[in-house]
């Protein structure tokens, strides 16, 4: 069982992007559980990575990721974001935004701070 676990969600302009990010890091991400937004994580998963799909974002899947925070069950979120887009669920996401920051929780919302993330971070216990 691993210690720490990593939630992976991209809008549909920045799928391509995050799915290249965590093929391209696999050995630094095969150290965490992973656990996905539905179709971010369908995406991955058919790269043959492991991870847990929840519910389509906008079906859920970041509120559902938000409470995992709560429960202390998600440890640091990458999420790539499309500034240019327009969501039907942006309370949702706005609300996992806010439940990062109560529970101090690193998110990487861009490639760049994404590399900073996985070069530079250590989970407390790993
Ligand atoms: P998806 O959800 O991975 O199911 O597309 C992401 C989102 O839009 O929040």
């Amino acid at each position: 069982m691993k210690n720490a676990t990593i939630a992976l969600i991209a809008h549909d302009g920045k799928k391509d992007e995050l799915v290249k990010f965590v093929e391209q890091n696999h050995s630094w991400f095969s150290k965490f559980n992973l656990v996905g937004t539905g179709t971010t994580g369908g995406r991955i998963a058919e790269k043959g990575i492991a991870i847990e799909c929840l519910a389509s974002g906008p079906l859920g899947g970041d509120a559902q990721i938000a409470a995992r925070i709560t429960e202390g069950n998600v440890h640091a979120i990458i999420f790539f974001r499309d500034p240019m887009g327009k969501h039907p669920h942006e309370p949702d996401i706005n609300m996992l935004l806010r439940q990062c920051d109560v529970h101090n929780i690193p998110l990487a919302t861009n490639m760049a701070t994404a590399q900073l993330l996985t070069g530079n971070f250590a989970f407390a216990g790993e």
